[in-house]
């Protein structure tokens, strides 16, 4: 296909499920990564599905992912491994207790329906497993998780079925705009000339915007990730803390999943054939130790595999979901911040809105390309993974 209507740069949740809409939707599509199917973010993610602890600004669009989350099987006639088992963000002092007292109290208020477990005897109605070094925590029942590549490769399989042409493998080098549109996108292997341009092209998103000047002021911290051997059951939801320093839910498989907080801006290179951020030993040691701390049987898991991850943190932490201005047709879909992957499944759809001109499902005022113009650098806030 060498003109599809619509051309989507990366093949992560945002792209994978973008693709599908528009697919559905009737458009010719093309999706062209780099690597692979879920070869960055949404490989290397804890993969919670979260509406408690978000910004106000996307709370709308995190429960209208969870409704979508929960047909989603049979929507792409898969398992995404997708299980509504709850999130506990855990106090483990004083100021953390009235951190998360305060985080349920407006949660509540803005209308989503969570708890607060004032006393360990309350959270360990829940996961009888946690420490006494837990005081309190909120909770929150329709929370849960998915298999991330299990995800993406449902998506992308349902988007081919219905049409789409996917190009693994293959990198986007450069967009060429003349008079405000882009007229031809260049990759290592072939010059397009597509109808419009989804960018969905997450921690690398930069590379193609800073040639045309359009750069998104993004950090790129590093997350840890441990998973381990398949362990007894003991972690139904999701856990996280208040300060996210800390994140960890055991997947179906048994096998524990735990992230460190946000930490330095790191370096992505490749290694084989494939995107590599590397941790540090010290990082890792913390991550086992935080776990540790409120879950002590995680110390007794056999460790199976360690990465790094990257996030692209905007200075709000809140994402970019815009058509870009003075550029007719480019969408853009990045900046996510560390907790992109639950709603990826309403994320696709608002994009295919953009593009096609459709009325929007969702308000996006909060997500405008152009809300931090004049600002070179993010100093982005708490980022609540997990
Ligand atoms: C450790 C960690 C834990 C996280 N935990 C959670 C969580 O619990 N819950 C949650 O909701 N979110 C979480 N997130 C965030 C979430 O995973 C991401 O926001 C989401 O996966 C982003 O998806 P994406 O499709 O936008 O980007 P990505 O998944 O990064 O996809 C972008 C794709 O574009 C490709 N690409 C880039 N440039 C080009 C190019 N020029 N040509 C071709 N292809 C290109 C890349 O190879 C990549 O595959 C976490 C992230 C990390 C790193």
């Amino acid at each position: 296909m060498n003109q599809p209507d619509i051309l989507v740069v990366g093949a992560g949740i945002t792209g994978a499920s973008a693709a599908l809409e528009l697919a559905r939707s009737g458009q010719t599509v093309e999706v062209i990564e780099r690597y692979g199917p879920a070869a960055m973010a949404s490989g290397w993610t804890l993969a919670g599905v979260r509406q408690s602890g978000r910004d106000p600004a996307e709370l709308a669009m995190a429960k209208m992912a969870v409704d979508l989350w929960c047909n989603l099987d049979r929507k792409l006639e898969a398992e995404t491994g997708y299980h509504q088992h709850g999130n506990l963000r855990l106090a483990r002092t004083a100021q953390e207790f009235e951190t998360i007292r305060d985080l349920v109290a407006e949660q509540s208020a803005a209308g989503l329906t969570m708890q607060f477990l004032s006393n360990l005897a309350e959270v360990r109605d829940v996961v009888p497993a946690l420490s006494e070094n837990v005081v309190a925590a909120s909770w929150c029942a329709s929370d849960g998780s998915a298999d991330p590549i299990a995800t993406v490769s449902a998506y992308l399989n349902m988007a081919q079925k219905l049409g789409a042409t996917l190009s693994m493998g293959e990198e986007v080098q450069e967009l060429i705009v003349t008079e405000g549109r882009i007229t031809q996108v260049v990759t290592n292997l072939r010059t397009l000339s597509p109808g419009k341009v989804i960018l969905a092209s997450g921690v690398l998103i930069n590379r193609l915007l800073d040639p045309l000047g359009l750069a998104l002021p993004l950090r790129r911290p590093v997350v840890t990730v441990l998973r381990t051997r398949p362990a007894p059951k003991i972690l139904g939801p999701v856990l996280g803390v208040a300060n996210a320093n800390m994140a960890a839910r055991q997947e179906s498989s048994g096998r524990f999943r735990v992230t460190s907080g946000a930490e330095d801006n790191g370096t992505l290179t490749e290694q084989d054939g494939k995107p590599l951020v590397r941790s540090t030993a010290r990082a890792v040691m913390g991550t086992i130790r935080r776990v540790a701390n409120v879950l002590p049987e995680f110390a007794d898991a056999e460790v199976e595999g360690i990465w790094g991850g990257m996030l692209d943190v905007t200075p709000d932490a809140l994402p970019v979901i815009d058509k870009v201005p003075g550029v007719q047709n480019l969408v853009i879909a990045a900046g996510f911040s560390g907790h992109g992957f639950g709603i990826g499944p309403v994320t696709g759809p608002v994009v295919a809105d953009l593009v096609l001109d459709r009325p929007l499902r969702i308000d996006l005022q909060a997500f405008r390309f152009d809300r931090f113009a004049g600002r070179a650098q993010a100093d982005a806030p708490l980022t609540l993974h997990g």
